[in-house]
């Protein structure tokens, strides 16, 4: 059977997917979006889906270059607090003191995802349809969909999320380990304002953290090893332990959103490129979400892909040769990888329990706080400049 053809297909309407389509487009490939979904995601507000992310400042401004960041993006938040058993003991961020306009912006899932579809104009959309096969002919790839067709480009971008079809089919191994926790999301009312600045505690059971919301409330996300326990509470019982766990940070707990438990895992990709393929986003990799770092290490990946399919271009390669997707693996996979694993060091620091080493870890988090050589990198690092 014959089968269409593009310079670029994307499976994976996620907003890796979404992002890499519309960057690609925007710059003169013929693109087409593979996406199971049937339609395209529900507007915005239904809160659907609770997810928020902290979106680093380069983030945000690669978003822009797209037209796609949103009209009203949320909470650009301006402080940020993490400490582990005594609040007096914090390392503690501020923007003003940075010269920085904000530390970050804390967006909804649903408000991401609808800016940058409604940019997306002249992709070819193959909707409801998952991949069955994945073959590399002479000169591209020929993908085999669910329906019964076929598609063939130049070069095929997974962004299929953490369980990718794409990187099965093409033999890409992963490393990675399940972690304990699983994250507890909800929206919460608090009795004090956050006044734009997040607060992460801690704990023994894992980190809970509280990111500002731009109508006053708050979202939290409880990676903890105890979610069975806690996602069988009542609300009133869960804002309880809510209210205790944060040591009173924005006072009682009121009304939440229902909550959702998602369980964690560190994944990672030992290729990011097979013959013909790009992994991006979470199909590449998938890391604990203690420092929001999951969706920032994907659109970094699309920015670096864009860069070499335009190199790629002006040289007169192939797009999914092995010279052109060698780049793109040189570009990102050690930043990932070096991100993966200072989270995952982290998680381990603070789920180590001995007697006095509650102390020793707090008094690490505001010695830090006090020595500029150190804060200023780590903050560097944590937004994203
Ligand atoms: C609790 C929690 C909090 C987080 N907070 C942050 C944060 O603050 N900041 C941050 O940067 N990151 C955060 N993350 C990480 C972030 O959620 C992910 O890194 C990001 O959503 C990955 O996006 P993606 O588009 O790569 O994958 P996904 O969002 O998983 O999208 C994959 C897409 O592929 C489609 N698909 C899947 N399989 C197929 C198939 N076979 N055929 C066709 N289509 C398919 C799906 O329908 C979906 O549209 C958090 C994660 C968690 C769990």
């Amino acid at each position: 059977m014959s089968a269409r053809s593009h310079d670029i297909v994307i499976v994976g309407g996620g907003i890796v997917g979404v992002a890499a389509a519309l960057a690609l487009l925007r710059n003169g490939f013929d693109v087409a979006l593979v996406d199971r979904a049937a339609t395209r995601p529900p507007a915005p507000g239904a809160e659907v889906d609770a997810r928020v992310y902290a979106i680093a400042p380069g983030s945000r401004r690669f978003l822009d270059t797209l037209g796609a960041w949103p009209g009203d993006p949320g909470c650009a938040y301006q402080g940020m607090q993490v400490w582990n058993a005594d609040p007096a003991l914090s390392l503690r961020f501020d923007a003003a003191a940075a010269a920085l306009p904000e530390l970050g912006h804390i967006v909804a899932h649903d408000v991401l995802l609808d800016a940058l579809w409604n940019r997306l104009g002249a992709a070819r959309l193959v909707q409801g349809e998952t991949v069955d096969s994945f073959a590399v002919e002479a000169g591209g790839a020929r993908l085999g969909l669910s329906g019964g067709g076929h598609i063939r480009a130049d070069l095929v971008i997974a962004a299929d999320g953490a369980a990718s079809s794409l990187r099965r089919l093409a033999g890409i191994e992963t490393l990675g380990w399940p972690y304990a926790h699983q994250a507890i999301v909800s929206h919460v009312q608090t009795e004090r304002p956050h006044r734009a600045t997040a607060y992460q505690r801690f704990l023994p059971e894992g980190p809970l953290a509280f990111l500002p919301l731009a109508d006053g409330r708050s979202s939290i996300v409880w990676s903890t090893a105890r979610a069975g326990e806690r996602m069988a509470l009542p609300d009133a019982g869960f804002a309880k332990a809510l209210h205790q766990a944060s040591q009173d940070c924005l006072g009682l707990i009121g009304e939440m959103t229902p909550r959702k438990a998602v369980p964690l895992r560190l994944l990672h990709a030992r290729d990011y490129h097979a013959p013909g393929l790009a992994l991006v986003g979470d199909a590449a990799h998938v890391v604990h979400p203690l420092a929001g770092q999951g969706l920032n290490l994907g659109l970094a990946d699309v920015e670096a892909l864009l860069g070499c399919a335009l190199e790629a271009r002006r040289t007169g390669r192939k797009l999914g040769s092995a010279r052109v997707l060698a780049r793109y693996g040189r570009a990102r996979k050690l930043a990932n990888l070096e991100m993966l694993a200072t989270v995952d060091a982290l998680y381990r620091l603070f789920g180590l329990q001995a007697p006095g080493l509650d102390n020793v870890r707090g008094l690490g988090l505001a010695l830090v706080d006090r020595v500029a050589a150190i804060k200023g990198p780590l903050l560097r690092r944590a937004v994203g400049i």
